[in-house]
């Protein structure tokens, strides 16, 4: 089974990330069938900073090997770097209709933010599939945010299948074993996210031990005074102890109070991050070894990635 994760090098990874999607990558790998992607084109889908995009899209390669991604077991790719990616977009183009673009939910979100749209905004999920059918991948893990984008990736391989003759896998999204969602610490009732406008309930997986402390010690809780889990009434409380939980990878004890609950979920955290930072740091003091990494990957898929571009330009109609 083929699997593959994508990460946008925007903003600062951060713990939700690390819960939900980096560490199931990084426990499920297995050599021939894991890809970690940098989709750094999908970064350029909004107005961007040339400079801030290349110091990202090394920082997030940096940051999964920090947190345990394998090389010798995952693929670890820019998209940018294979041009296959973007061939299989364009042939993906000639299939999928404007109005199935034009729907996506988050085309219509960032679309209405004001500004000039760029056109790869409208695009972005049929490369988004090109990414996926390229590499054969049989499963993606998704967030709900992503499942659309999946829905038309079936959708434009199914098609071109029945359409030019069958030149695709058909993927399947999954949801990550761990799917734990973890809530902004300033509000709970959002997501963690690399986007949000502040960055109080954000814990990012490089931010320093006494910016971690502050911002667990400032989490929302309630005026109930229990700490118990219940994510109707108290979801700051229920989200601490959900990131207790997910660090320690045990049920937590009882508490009689939110501070005492505080100190142990910033330690955990703490115990969490540290080795993931120092390792970070020692990667980050050598670029030149996360470059060649991204080059290894390169050249582990880009066979595979060939073979579809060849088989889908045979089928539609191009020449060798
Ligand atoms: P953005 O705000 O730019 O969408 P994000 O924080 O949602 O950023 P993504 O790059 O969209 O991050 O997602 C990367 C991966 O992390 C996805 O698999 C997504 O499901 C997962 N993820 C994102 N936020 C959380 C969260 N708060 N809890 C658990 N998993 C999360
Ligand atoms: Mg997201």
């Amino acid at each position: 089974m083929k699997r593959l994760t994508g990460f946008q090098p925007t903003g600062n990874l951060h713990l939700g990330n690390l819960l939900g999607a980096m560490r199931p990558l990084v426990q499920e790998q297995q050599e021939g069938t894991s890809i970690a992607m940098i989709a750094d084109l999908h970064a350029m889908t909004m107005e961007h900073d040339p400079q801030v995009l290349r110091r990202k899209t090394l920082e997030v390669a940096t940051l999964l090997l920090a947190a345990g991604v394998d090389p010798k077991r995952t693929a670890l790719i820019a998209h940018s770097q294979i041009p296959e990616h973007t061939e299989l977009h364009y042939l993906l183009e000639c299939v999928c209709h404007f109005g199935e673009a034009a729907r996506m939910i988050q085309f219509k979100e960032k679309s209405a933010a004001g500004g000039p749209v760029r056109l790869s905004l409208l695009s972005y999920p049929v490369l988004m599939a090109a990414d996926i059918l390229v590499h054969d991948v049989d499963q993606v893990p998704v967030g709900d945010d992503q499942n659309q984008h999946l829905e038309l990736a079936r959708t434009l391989a199914t098609r071109f299948n029945a359409r030019y003759g069958e030149t695709f896998v058909v993927p399947e999204g999954v949801r990550p074993e761990s799917a734990a969602r973890i809530m902004d610490l300033a509000d709970p009732a959002a997501k963690m996210s690399k986007s949000a406008r502040s960055s109080a309930g954000r814990i990012g997986l490089l931010d320093p031990p006494e910016t971690i402390r502050r911002t667990i010690s400032r989490a929302v809780t309630d005026t109930v005074g229990i700490v118990r889990h219940d994510p109707e009434h108290q979801p700051g409380v229920t989200n601490l102890l959900a990131i207790l939980a997910e660090c320690t990878g045990e049920a937590p004890g009882a508490y009689t109070s939110y501070g005492a609950l505080k100190r142990d979920v910033t330690d955990a955290v703490e115990t969490l991050l540290a080795p993931i930072r120092k390792r970070y740091a020692e990667l980050a003091d050598d670029p030149g070894y996360v470059r060649e990494i991204l080059a290894e990957g390169k050249a582990l898929v880009r066979p595979a990635a060939l073979a579809t571009v060849r088989r889908a330009r045979s089928a539609i109609g191009l020449l060798d």
